[in-house]
């Protein structure tokens, strides 16, 4: 029987607790033996059945209702030296797990490909120094890999939707009615600091959701005079048309052109010093990512959850790592290797002004 293990890792997002549970169920329904690694690649430098534990079906009972990751999740230093993957390659033949399944972002589906391409000469390694014996090296040739992508970001190029995103959106925009209600008691201004790292994406769908009045995102940045003028003009048309509030949305990852960063305090000094504006400043941090999983999230989830299982099992040796992701409405398998290069090359492009190249990036969902 081959046994397939789950781990998340990186930051956490609501939904992937229904991934979880949607591999642990497909991998017995098909008839394999089910794994969680717990806290990430923690867990696996740590090893024993404290971190690497088998489960059953009763074991992720109720989960899809739950949010965050029951498992634990962390980042984990170790990992990213050789030292720490020997370690992990060990500790999964120990407990005879043939598959690894990582839900995570970018960060983490790197170190999973770093750990499928070096499997074979971690484990040469670990026969030489007989950590592991002839027998569980011949029996534990390949390690399979696949990725679902975790991150409420929506950040993983090759997908049109990451685990956590519209439960984090749907959190932003809840929370900007609130804010609003209040705005308009006292015909006040806000600035919404949103999360997302290089990625707007949060931030675009929450101020077009909640109708902000300026939205400032990483992907479409104007000189520092540029944004302050349009968004001064536009506010003020707003007010001069009987709104009594204002609401401005900051990505976390918000730059001008010349990638100065631009902070809520930036916005708050200009709606204050050139309109006037009684204005205050709200930062979001992990409300967003905390709560329960909205219905898409724990579908997508799920369906992706059933295909990664799919997947494992179909991998050989010769084919790559199989990213799960959704294109029009459809799951479907890419190369981790590939959506992992073509995320961090819109990091790139953004770090070398290429702002068009970043935009055409983003937008791409299929790999040839
Ligand atoms: P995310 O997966 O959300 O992007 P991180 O970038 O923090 O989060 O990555 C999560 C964990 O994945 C790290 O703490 C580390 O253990 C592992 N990891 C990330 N990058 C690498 C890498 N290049 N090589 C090996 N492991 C990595």
């Amino acid at each position: 029987r081959k046994a397939i293990a789950v781990m998340t890792s990186g930051g956490d997002a609501p939904g992937m607790n229904s991934n979880v549970r949607a591999i642990v169920r497909s991998a017995i329904f098909k008839g394999c033996r089910a794994f969680v690694v717990m806290e990430g690649y923690s867990g696996l430098v740590h090893g024993g059945p404290e971190y690497i534990k088998e489960y059953s079906w009763e074991d992720v009972r109720g989960w899809s209702s739950e949010g965050g990751t029951n498992i634990g999740t962390a980042r984990c230093m170790e990992f990213k030296e050789r030292d720490g993957r020997l370690l992990g390659a060990q500790h999964l033949i120990e407990a005879g797990v043939d598959a690894l399944i990582v839900c995570g972002g970018d960060g983490s589906l790197t170190g999973a490909d770093l750990f499928r391409a070096e499997w074979p000469s971690l484990i040469a390694e670990l026969l030489k120094n007989n950590r592991i014996t002839k027998e569980q090296h011949t029996r534990y040739q390949h390690l399979n890999i696949c990725g679902t992508v975790g991150s409420i970001d929506n950040d993983m190029s090759t997908t049109d939707a990451t685990i956590g995103a519209y439960s984090a959106l749907d959190r932003i925009c809840k929370a900007i009615d609130y804010v609003e209600a209040t705005a308009n008691s006292h015909s006040r201004a806000f600035v919404v600091e949103v999360m997302g790292r290089n990625c707007g994406w949060l931030a675009l769908l929450a101020g077009i959701a909640t109708s902000a009045d300026y939205i400032l995102i990483p992907e479409k940045p104007s000189s520092s005079r540029e944004w302050q003028e349009q968004m001064c003009d536009i506010v003020s048309k707003h007010r001069k048309r009987g709104k009594r509030t204002t609401i401005v949305i900051v990505a976390e990852g918000a730059i001008s052109n010349d990638l100065t960063p631009i902070s809520p305090a930036d916005v708050h000094k200009v709606l204050v010093e050139k309109l006037g504006l009684d204005t205050r400043i709200t930062t979001l941090g992990h409300v967003q990512r905390g709560g329960t999983a909205v219905a898409y999230d724990r579908i997508l989830a799920s369906l992706q959850g059933v295909e990664a299982v799919n997947a494992v099992l179909d991998t050989t040796p010769d084919t790559p790592s199989p990213l799960i992701a959704i294109n029009e409405n459809k799951i479907t398998r890419k190369s981790l290797v590939d959506s992992v290069r073509l995320t961090k090359s819109v990091a790139e492009a953004i770090h070398s002004k290429d702002f068009k190249k970043a935009m055409s990036l983003r937008d791409t969902e299929f790999i040839e």
